[in-house]
């Protein structure tokens, strides 16, 4: 089959979340399975335009408003499979992507020309295929960026080569939709019909992904819980109507991980490589995370280790985060009311964390971790040292407001870590709660977002930790047998690939 991904990310070219990975990673799977995927995204500054081939000729995209020129780069991207190798194609136009960021700056986080720069993008996406004499079976647009690519496909494209084309819309995160005002329509070049027919109209404003959920055959999102809790008003971002509208057409598949980069067993970031056969390794990684961190050594490493008088081994809590709203960092770091500073001052117990965002949150962790003996914290982004928490941390952290799909409940469970989740999107989907009577479950599951509901169930797993040792340890080793490969999720994509080629 025959699949172009059009996205504004994909690592390693351009990322500032989640769906460049997926993106990538899903792309890799699905050739691996033998089929032809090729990937188109901007040409952001940040891409080093040496290191690509150049396609002969500019390329023409017409807009609203005249015609746009551009030029295309192209590249394999890295890990792709021999026989089958996954093109990518860089959409090249200086005024619109020749600037450090993707969509904004911090000083100015949402270009003013982001509709104009996006329309631009979807449009070139059909003038590639046109270029290059290649038109895919499936056109696969991710995000509020690239939603505007099944709307062209719908309302004027599907001709000549894209007669047998079909499209998927995949949310990523349903809180970003690409909201404008209408004054910008024009840019798209397409009537004022379509305005109101594919579902633009949102509130006197435009609304580039609910004309894409409108107008794609298909819709997903990336985990099952997700897709069913975006249809209730709650958690529907306002776009819950047309979720329902086309909940036929609305699935949740999980993301996968690499597990090339997140696998204990051959992981360069940790002291010692292990896994479920032998933990050791485990313990090594704890104890050089407590060092990192400037914490005390456990007792097996103090002096007198092993003494029938040595203190008990304190359970370390990780994070890795970014200190946003959705995090939930509110609840717990929010001043005179989040449950961090409780949980530390009452609890025999460590906990570390890595993280960056809102700069109230940064204050606030800095200011705690100073009054806090066993709270230590580093404001910055670390791939390194996310790996050793992982790794090195009892349990990890995670009491989202809303998660999409969520990654490092996935990796804590491959590091043998228990995840301590909020019951919420795909952290429901991938973190069994643990049952005292039984031994079952993989982590500690609640459901109220509230500073309490985090304090009582951090608490039961301290206090699982210190009285009911071997159901901890067998719920490590449950976590590890688990598979989020991405082989898993491409199939899952591939049914629905194949259901619309069917028809
Ligand atoms: P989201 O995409 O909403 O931030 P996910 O759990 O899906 O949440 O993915 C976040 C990814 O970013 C994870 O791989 C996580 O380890 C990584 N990450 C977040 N903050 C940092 C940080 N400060 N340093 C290193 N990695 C980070």
């Amino acid at each position: 089959m025959k699949i172009l991904m059009a996205s504004s990310e994909a690592v390693p070219y351009a990322k500032t979340g989640g769906l460049a990975d997926a993106v990538s990673a899903l792309s890799l799977a699905l050739a691996k399975l033998g089929h032809e995927v090729r990937i188109v995204i901007p040409r952001y500054y940040s891409v080093d335009r040496s290191k690509l081939r150049q396609l002969e000729g500019a390329m023409g995209v017409p807009m609203g408003g005249g015609e746009e020129w551009s030029a295309v780069y192209t590249t394999s991207l890295p890990g792709s499979p021999k026989k089958t190798p996954v093109q990518v194609y860089f959409i090249d136009h200086e005024n619109f992507f020749g600037r450090d960021g993707i969509y904004g700056t911090p000083s100015e986080p949402d270009f003013l020309d982001n509709p104009r720069r996006f329309a631009f993008f979807s449009k070139a996406v059909f003038q590639l295929c046109r270029k290059i004499g290649w038109y895919p079976d499936i056109l696969h647009a991710h995000d509020w960026p690239a939603a505007l690519v099944p709307v062209y496909l719908k309302f004027g494209e599907r001709r000549e080569g894209f007669s047998q084309t079909a499209s998927v819309l995949t949310v990523h995160n349903l809180g970003y939709q690409g909201i404008y005002s209408r004054d910008n329509y024009y840019f798209t070049g397409l009537g004022w019909n379509t305005f109101y027919n594919a579902g633009f109209e949102d509130w006197n404003m435009m609304n580039l992904l609910k004309a894409g959920l409108y107008s794609a055959d298909k819709l997903n999102t990336v985990s099952p819980n997700y897709a069913e809790e975006t249809k209730i008003q709650a958690h529907g971002f306002r776009l819950d109507g047309v979720l329902r509208y086309r909940s036929a057409d609305y699935s949740g598949i999980l993301n996968g991980i690499d597990s090339g980069i997140w696998n204990p067993a051959k992981d360069p970031h940790i002291p010692a490589p292990y896994s479920a056969k032998d933990l050791s390794g485990k313990a090594k990684a704890k104890e050089a995370l407590r060092k990192e961190f400037g914490l005390p050594p456990g007792p097996e490493s103090s002096a007198g280790a092993g003494s029938r008088a040595s203190p008990p081994e304190v359970p370390v809590i990780g994070m890795v985060t970014r200190l946003v709203g959705q995090k939930g960092v509110g609840e717990l770091f929010g001043p005179g009311y989040g449950s961090a500073f409780s949980i530390c001052r009452d609890m025999n117990v460590q906990l570390v964390l890595l993280g960056s965002g809102e700069g109230w949150c940064e204050h606030e962790v800095m200011n705690l971790s100073s009054r806090l003996s066993n709270f230590k914290a580093r404001i910055g982004y670390s791939e390194k040292l996310s790996h050793l928490i992982e790794a090195g941390s009892d349990f990890f952290l995670m009491p989202s407001q809303y998660e999409p799909c969520g990654l490092n409940q996935m990796y804590s469970l491959a590091y043998g870590t228990l995840p301590i989740v909020r019951n919420t999107g795909g952290l429901a989907d991938t973190v069994e709660k643990f049952n005292q009577e039984t031994g079952t479950g993989t982590g500690f599951v609640f459901d109220d977002l509230t500073p309490s509901a985090i304090y009582n169930t951090v608490g039961w797993a301290v206090w699982a930790y210190y009285n009911r040792r071997p159901q901890i340890e067998a719920m490590r080793l449950a976590g590890m047998k688990q598979n989020f490969s991405w082989e898993n999720s491409a199939k899952k994509y591939m049914e629905i690939y194949e259901g619309l080629v069917k028809n």
